[in-house]
């Protein structure tokens, strides 16, 4: 097989599960209660996050400092952004990929819940489980 076709079918792959990726954005943030107007964005590539989150942490008095690691990373919330980066890059399973939506949807929904409730959560949620309507405010600190 050639690389180029490798290459080829590899990016499609990436765009199908972005686009799956979309749908479950809308699907589980009504599913757990976050208001239409409040859904936040999704983003997969981490320049792409920086971009849009620093000038806004910025105006907020808060600098992120994190240079270029979100590229790194699995997941990322904003809530001063309503925002959410799920990294396609890191060449995980759509599954995976999905576990790292729900729980940032979870951070953007619950806020100060703890890790271990998130992964609980998660888990519910998958399964199908409601939580009610939610108005989603600014925090006073940053989630980092
Ligand atoms: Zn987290």
């Amino acid at each position: 097989m050639s690389r180029v076709w490798d290459d080829t079918s590899k990016m499609k792959n990436k765009n199908q599960k972005m686009q799956v990726l979309k749908e479950d954005l809308i699907k589980y943030s009504k599913q757990i209660g976050i208001l239409d107007i409040e859904i936040p964005e999704l983003v997969f590539y981490g320049e792409e996050y920086k971009e849009i989150v620093t000038p806004v942490l910025t105006r907020h008095g808060l600098s992120s400092n994190r240079g270029g690691r979100y590229t790194k990373k699995f997941g990322h919330c904003s809530y001063y952004s309503r925002i959410i980066f799920v990294n396609i890059r890191a060449n995980r399973h759509l599954r995976e990929l999905r576990n790292t939506l729900v729980h940032e949807l979870c951070h953007y929904r619950f806020r100060h819940i703890s890790h271990k409730l998130i992964h609980r959560r998660i888990k519910l949620i998958l399964k199908g489980k409601q939580y009610p309507k939610k108005h989603i405010t600014y925090p006073q600190v940053p989630f980092i």
